[in-house]
């Protein structure tokens, strides 16, 4: 490892990759990497958990093409230097702020969206003119391996470079030298990750989870709002980060909910082994779900197969937060129902829990959005949608709290792997005397005047 980073640190000191031609250049060669590889990196993420074709484009390589899409036209603006004003104190200079690589990256990928969590980091680390390593999870084998193969053959590894393992490689990894450190995954080895980068105090990224509520009010559009529940719940089996974990439902429309989720469930056809479901991604993850099931509390679902690893989307009803399902991230197909009478009861419910990476809210009422809007703090989120906030560029994606630090996407990935230099420029045919020694009264009076901001 110690020998990768060598490379990739003489590497960046050559100042090849501070070349705007030289990273628009490398984006298109990712991008034709995974266009060439389309059918390799479907069957690899198929084997690996039964990925449809259709999810595989939508929810991982689409994002991708965008990304580089995006980060080609854009850079430009992004990587140019920035003129501000100096003021009177300093005239007759000129400041400006230059966007700079920080150097040699990290990137830690989770196993949930295999391709578009480790390869859209990369993106922005590459546009702001880095060199990057990469670490996918270790959980999907076949994704993992397919991506250190296309990355192998396509890009110099004192550039880019895929280093596979599992929790002693991401160890070893950790104690190195960066100059950032990109980490997808749970809040728990976030912490480990942030306190590794403290002993170099290296800057670090960390997208982390959560519980992300959904709040749906008495007077929302049920039939669209349960539709796009629905569907953000249950898409890859539940595993989505931002995935609504836990739905707080207005009291006076619990019945209707319950049974319009139930039909919405059977008519998207989330059932066992069919192209649209997933499999959990391995038994530890399939134990750990099954054991949340608690019967007397399941409205609809709750059949499990061992053998296929699949659970079906079940819905579970008088839910407190005492059962084992609230106790932690679900991060699988069980969507818990709980009632609230006011507004006021669901925010202070969601508020007695750790700052989540989503919210979402289903409603008609502009006080209620407005309200929610005010009194939750969140990453980020939709109102009247679920997961599709994601989709768009132009907002930075990210947690707060315990869901995590940083953001990306668009031009908030391009600053989250720069560091912006501040630089003033001054000539040298002006030098006023006032601020040097000897001090005296009129010069503090002077002083005075020209500091007063
Ligand atoms: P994880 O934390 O178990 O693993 C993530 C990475 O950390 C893997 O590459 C793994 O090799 C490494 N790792 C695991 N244990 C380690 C240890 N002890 N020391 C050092 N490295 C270790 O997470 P996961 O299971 O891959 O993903 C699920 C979690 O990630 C969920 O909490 C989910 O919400 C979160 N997530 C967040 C986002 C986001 O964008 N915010 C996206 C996807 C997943």
């Amino acid at each position: 490892m110690k020998e990768i980073i060598t490379a990739q640190r003489n590497f960046f000191n050559t100042h090849a990759t501070k070349n705007i031609h030289f990273r628009r250049a490398q984006l298109k060669t990712l991008q034709k990497a995974l266009e060439q590889n389309e059918a390799l990196l479907h069957e690899a993420i198929y084997n690996d958990f039964k990925k449809s074709e259709f999810d595989n484009y939508t929810t991982e390589l689409s994002l991708l093409y965008r990304d580089i899409k995006e980060a080609r036209k854009m850079i430009f603006k992004w990587a140019r230097k920035e003129n501000v004003s100096t003021g009177i104190l300093n005239f007759p200079a000129s400041s400006y702020i230059i966007p700079e690589p920080l150097g040699v990256c990290l990137v830690i990928g989770a196993w949930n969206y295999p391709y578009q969590l480790s390869f859209a980091p990369i993106i922005a680390a590459i546009t702001a003119g880095n060199t990057v390593i990469l670490k996918p999870s270790e959980l999907p084998t076949n994704t993992a391996a397919a991506m250190a193969k296309i990355v192998k053959e396509n890009f110099d590894p004192a550039f880019f470079t895929v280093v596979e393992g599992g929790v002693e490689e991401t160890q070893e990894l950790l104690k190195q030298k960066f100059d950032k450190m990109f980490f997808t995954g749970s809040t728990k080895v976030g912490k480990i990750v942030y306190k590794a980068a403290a002993e170099n105090l290296t800057p670090v990224t960390l997208e982390l989870g959560g519980k992300s509520p959904a709040i749906v009010t008495e007077n929302c559009n049920l039939k669209i709002s349960v539709k796009r529940l629905v569907w953000g719940k249950f898409l890859n089996s539940g595993q989505t980060c931002i995935a609504p974990d836990y739905v707080l439902v207005h009291k006076s429309i619990e019945k209707q909910f319950l049974e319009q989720t139930k039909k919405e469930i059977e008519s998207q056809h989330f059932a066992f082994e069919n192209d649209n479901y997933l499999q959990i991604i391995n038994s530890n993850n399939f134990e750990r779900l099954t054991k949340m099931l608690v019967k007397e509390k399941i409205y609809y679902g709750g059949e499990t197969n061992v053998e296929t690893r699949c659970i079906q989307p079940t819905i579970m009803q008088n839910v407190t937060l005492e059962d084992a399902v609230m106790q932690e991230e679900i991060f699988g197909p069980i969507l818990p129902v709980i009632t609230y009478e006011t507004i006021e009861e669901a925010i202070a419910l969601v508020n007695s829990l750790p700052k989540p990476l989503s919210c979402y809210l289903f409603t008609k009422s502009s006080s209620i959005k407005k309200k929610v809007l005010k009194e939750i703090s969140f990453g980020g989120g939709a109102i009247n949608e679920t997961v599709m906030h994601i989709t768009n560029e132009n907002l930075p994606f990210g947690g707060v709290g315990h869901s995590g630090m940083g953001n990306y996407h668009g031009e908030a990935g391009f600053k989250t792997f720069t560091h912006y230099k501040s630089v003033m420029d001054k000539p040298t045919w002006l030098d006023p005397s006032i601020r040097y020694y000897p001090h005296s009264p009129f010069r503090l009076k002077l002083m005075r005047r020209f500091m007063k901001f």
